[in-house]
């Protein structure tokens, strides 16, 4: 399906886009740029669900690493997601972007539990859902979490803002010659370990056929761009060129 012709779209953005220039945690107006990048997609009546990660404040492997339980700083990482989930609302609904958050891991007095059938009455009524908690449990990323969300809420794409404009051959910043793939198969993201998104995520939007469009949310306007089809861009699918 053309970019400019998806109804519905998730949108993963990791934890590090939300400092902005900061070397930690939440920059809040970045978080607002972020806010009015999605604002304008939405504008076109594009439903939108977002998933937001947590890394600029939190992320289980770098606390195991330094002794802790796994599991415990997975949850720890989990409840880093919430908050980014809470800053994006609370942009958005500054600029008159009505949102819910539903979190995987329950938080009554805060937000919403996943509730799938609820969560489309919000899209249905033009509100932006946030996925919190990727999905809720160990072990797992916000990659798989927003895989998970984008093919139980049948997303025609899963759109994955980072700071490059897609998937290289080799490391743009190492490697000048580096060339970006227009298309790339999951099955080559696999076999051949291109950072794209943790490899359970990828196996399940190859499963359920849901393409990957890798691009930079970095640049002003970009997601727009990306989805009327003139922006640059690399989207994973079963072909490739
Ligand atoms: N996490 C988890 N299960 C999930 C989603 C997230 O345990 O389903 C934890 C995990 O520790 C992860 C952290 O939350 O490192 C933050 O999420 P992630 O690393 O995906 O954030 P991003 O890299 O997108 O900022």
């Amino acid at each position: 399906m053309p970019l400019s012709t998806m109804k519905r779209v998730l949108l993963k953005l990791s934890g590090e886009v939300l400092m902005g220039d900061q070397q930690f945690g939440i920059d809040p107006a970045f978080v607002m740029e972020l806010a009015k990048e999605v604002k304008t997609a939405k504008e076109t009546g594009l439903e939108i669900c977002l998933v937001i990660g947590g890394g600029n404040i939190f992320r289980g492997m770098a606390g195991a690493a330094q002794g802790m339980d796994r599991a415990q700083a997975d949850y720890m990482g989990m409840l880093a997601t919430v908050m980014n989930a809470l800053a994006m609302q609370s942009a958005l609904e500054q600029l008159g972007v009505q949102t819910r958050v539903q979190s995987a891991v329950q938080m009554d007095q805060v937000c919403e539990p996943v509730i799938r059938r609820r969560a489309e009455r919000h899209l249905e009524k033009g509100r932006v859902v946030i996925f919190a908690a990727g999905v809720g449990a160990p072990y797992f990323t916000t990659d798989s979490g927003a895989a998970l969300r984008a093919a139980e809420m049948r997303c025609d794409a899963l759109l994955k803002g980072t700071s490059v404009d897609g998937v290289y051959d080799s490391d743009p910043k190492k490697n000048a010659d580096a060339k970006r793939f227009e298309t790339v198969s999951y099955g080559k993201v696999l076999a051949d370990d291109l950072k794209v998104m943790d490899a359970s995520a990828v196996a399940l939007c190859r499963d359920n056929n849901i393409p990957i469009v890798v691009f930079s949310i970095r640049e002003k306007g970009n997601l727009a761009r990306v989805l009327s089809g003139e922006g640059t861009q690399t989207i994973v699918t079963n072909t490739e060129k």
